[in-house]
């Protein structure tokens, strides 16, 4: 299982990482690196100005904004690695090389595909508009994300202008992020993957660092028995009442997932959710179906067991069916743990000063109740993965998508001062 697996041994960074020093060491008059926000702003508004929707039906991808990306790192002297996950779908990776030493691997991530407008009516101006109006950016993936891919290049670009620092940065703008993700696990399967330290994941939380995110399950059970007559239910093996009483079941287990596990701080309740129950045919009303479905959408936190999960909603569905001779299946579709990174994370640490130097204040801490790149990063490639960026947290795939200019030009400048403080060590 690839979900629960890493493979390969991850090497130790080298070089120093973040020490013991306290967080607050650090003088920011000494060193800082100068961000171009009015540029990461104009960067983004090219960006949102395409419509970069992956749609079969038209032939949409990524295509034209990961091309704008990968340009825009070749202006700035680096050499991106370009490479197609899915035909027109490339992966835009940029290595770029301290030149001061051994030192850690940094990456900053994010992703160039966006969701479908949806409904023009819903919006009150054009969703590729990419306009600043009254201090906002308008427009489709200004959010989610491609404020927070501008603002990951400038503040890469500053960190580099800085001058000599030890160890990497990875620069990634990836495919896919908003269907199968494919462009995160075609990263997380390629070497350099087991060489990144840790990841910044640049997607919209607000400037809250979220450095858990929720794990995902999802099941369909399939109960199978015998169809008969309806005015001869004595020779049919019902699968619906079964199906019934498998998700009364379900909402048990959901408590006892609760009891044991409680309130994640940030995070919230573990979730045990049917989403779709099919059995019988509509036309057919004096028939007794063989078969009936159930779905299952689980949300899952730090700490609760997959596998042990997984194991006991199976028995359940094979007892619940045993006495009415109805066979239960689970078809595992989805299988995502939950991320947990730690807060003492170098990292982590890195982010939560840098945010502090920029802003004055201690950033609020916060999760991310569905999953990101980083979920896969982190499952499949064993990367530490922290989300912080731009942008409201609601804002994401909804109509008017808008984001506040001065956000991006704080994450711009965080970004830099984070990459800064832990490749310098000084976290
Ligand atoms: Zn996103």
């Amino acid at each position: 299982m690839p979900w629960s697996t890493v493979t390969g041994t991850r090497r130790a960074p080298r070089g120093r990482i973040c020490d013991d020093r306290p967080v607050h060491g650090h003088n920011p008059e000494t060193s800082e690196p100068q961000v171009d926000t009015a540029a990461a702003v104009a960067f983004t508004q090219e960006l949102v100005r395409i419509r970069s929707v992956h749609e079969p039906g038209t032939g949409g991808t990524e295509a034209e904004a990961a091309a704008l990306v990968e340009q825009r790192m070749r202006e700035f002297g680096w050499d991106p690695r370009v490479e197609e996950v899915a035909p027109g779908r490339p992966n835009v990776v940029a290595v770029v090389d301290g030149g001061g030493g051994p030192g850690p691997t940094l990456m900053l991530e994010g992703h160039t595909d966006v969701v479908t407008e949806g409904d023009l009516d819903a919006w009150s101006f054009d969703p590729y508009a990419g306009d600043v109006v009254d201090g906002w950016l308008r427009g489709r993936g200004s959010a989610d994300m491609k404020s927070g891919v501008a603002a990951m290049l400038y503040a890469a670009k500053a960190v580099v202008d800085d001058g000599p620092f030890p160890g990497r940065l990875v620069v990634a703008a990836l495919v896919d992020e908003e269907g199968l993700m494919l462009g995160a696990k075609h990263f997380s399967a390629s070497a350099l993957a087991r060489e990144v330290d840790g990841a910044i994941c640049c997607e919209p939380e607000a400037g809250e660092v979220c450095a858990v995110s929720k794990g995902a399950v999802r099941l369909a059970v399939t109960f199978t028995g015998a169809m008969a007559h309806g005015a001869m239910p004595q020779h049919a093996r019902n699968p619906l009442p079964v199906a019934a009483r498998y998700l009364l079941a379900v909402e048990a287990v959901e408590a006892d997932l609760l009891a044991r596990h409680g309130v994640h701080a940030h995070l919230g309740e573990p979730y045990v959710t049917p989403t779709v129950v099919t059995g019988g045919d509509p036309d057919q009303v004096n028939v007794i179906p063989a078969r009936a479905v159930v779905c299952l959408d689980i949300r899952t936190v730090p700490g609760l067991d997959h596998a042990l999960l997984l194991q006991r909603l199976t028995d359940l569905a094979v007892t619940t069916g045993a006495d009415a001779g109805v066979s239960a299946a689970v078809e595992v579709l989805d299988d995502r743990p939950p991320v947990d990174t730690s807060v003492d994370h170098p990292m982590v640490r890195a982010l939560v000063a840098a945010h502090e130097d920029v802003t004055g204040a201690r950033p609020a801490y916060g999760g991310v109740p569905g999953a990101t790149d980083g979920t896969i990063l982190t499952a499949r490639a064993g990367i530490p993965t922290v989300v912080y960026g731009p942008g409201g947290k609601w804002i994401a795939h909804q109509a008017d998508e808008r984001v506040e200019v001065a956000e991006i030009a704080r994450a711009a400048r965080v970004y830099a001062r984070a990459a800064y403080r832990y490749l310098h060590g000084e976290c």
